[in-house]
């Protein structure tokens, strides 16, 4: 590991100045980053300490949703009586996460900027157009088991690693920020990611030193929530395929449905057109292949990957269709 500056923030404009200089890096729970730098695969000069920051809390909002700090952790989070209560799905897609030791460090902030789990970007002596841009992509035509199927582009195939984000996404969820400059920001979660294009090192639309203080969700929308995951061990392991949903309807009628995929992408995948197309359908109809058709436009394998396009329609058909079977008791409506 190389040497760097260290200082603990004490406040999130202190902490948004200091990371806004050249070279500096927040550093929350430091599950991710420290293996990074350990790796030289990041090598900031400096890091800004975010433990000595108020983690926020969980709290209710005005809206009837729920604001969720930066700094509180993902055990805290997948705990809370509300997040159990009313989004279910966000606490199973957090348990479905890592270990326990890793869930009491890991920081709702620091979750959602995890990067990719690609063994190339991870593999200094790889090519890695993410890691170092310029040098090409490894994976493609590489080991690709784990990488993205949609979205890529020719210069990265690497897919986005957290579970909570694949939730947080079904979820409409909204994150804020502060900058350098003490102006907030309020990012719908849908425009956060950005996909690889030619610029596959940028994974957010995040300015250096922009602190996220917060995540709010809005209320819960009426139906059955749940999050499955598709993984080579039963825990501690990335998911291969993943769902987040929310369906409401019953006896095999929809009314609306909303699903956003991990594993499959550089970043959560949600598709607006696919769930339109599950608007009133019934669930042994034509209306799912549909569906995963207009989620899964323009997929590609690139070999070791290519199982992923069969098995996440299997997964999204088989969980719309589980939460409207006929007598399955309807939550949140
Ligand atoms: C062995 C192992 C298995 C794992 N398995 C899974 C899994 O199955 N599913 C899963 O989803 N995750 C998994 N993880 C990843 C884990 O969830 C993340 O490492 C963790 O969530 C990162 O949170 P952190 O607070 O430790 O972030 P850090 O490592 O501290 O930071 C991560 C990134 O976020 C930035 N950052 C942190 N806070 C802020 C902020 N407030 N504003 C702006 N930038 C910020 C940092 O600068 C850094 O770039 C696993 C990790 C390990 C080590």
């Amino acid at each position: 590991m190389r040497s760097f500056g260290y200082e603990r923030a004490g406040s999130p404009q202190g902490a948004a100045q200091a990371g806004a200089a050249s070279g500096a890096a927040f550093i929350a729970g430091g599950t991710n980053l420290l293996d990074l730098m350990k790796l030289e695969v990041e090598t900031p000069t400096r890091l800004v300490d975010l433990g000595r920051l108020d983690p926020g809390g969980v709290h209710p909002t005005a809206e009837g949703g729920l604001r969720i700090g930066a700094g509180v952790s993902n055990s805290a989070l997948s705990a809370d009586p509300t997040v159990r209560s009313q989004y279910p799905l966000l606490a199973q897609a957090l348990l479905a996460g890592a270990s326990p030791q890793l869930r009491n460090r890991a920081t709702t902030a620091g979750n959602l900027l995890q990067r990719t789990r690609c063994v190339y970007f991870y593999d200094t002596a790889s090519a890695c157009n993410k890691r170092a841009p310029g040098t090409g992509c490894g994976a493609m035509g590489g080991v690709n088991r784990m990488n993205a199927v949609v979205g890529t582009s020719s210069a990265c195939i690497a897919a986005h690693p957290s579970d909570m984000a694949v939730a947080m996404m079904a979820l409409d969820a909204t994150v804020e920020t502060v900058t350098a400059n003490g102006a907030g920001r309020r990012i719908p979660i849908t425009g956060f990611y950005r996909l690889p294009g030619n610029t596959p090192h940028l994974d957010t639309v995040l300015q250096p030193g922009e602190l996220i203080t917060a995540v709010t969700l809005p209320p819960p929308p009426p139906g059955v929530q749940g999050y499955r995951k598709i993984r080579d061990r039963a825990s501690y392991a990335f998911a291969l395929v993943s769902v987040a949903s929310i369906v409401d309807g019953s006896d095999g009628q929809i009314r609306q449905a909303r699903f956003a995929c991990g594993g499959i992408a550089p970043r959560p995948w949600r598709v607006e057109a696919a769930e339109a197309a599950l608007t009133g359908a019934r669930a042994d109809g034509p209306a799912l292949d549909r569906a995963c058709d207009l989620l899964l436009q323009g997929a590609a394998g690139h070999g070791y990957n290519d199982f992923k396009i069969p098995m996440v329609r299997r997964l999204v058909t088989h969980v719309v269709a589980q939460a409207v079977r006929p007598g399955q008791e309807q939550r949140n409506g």
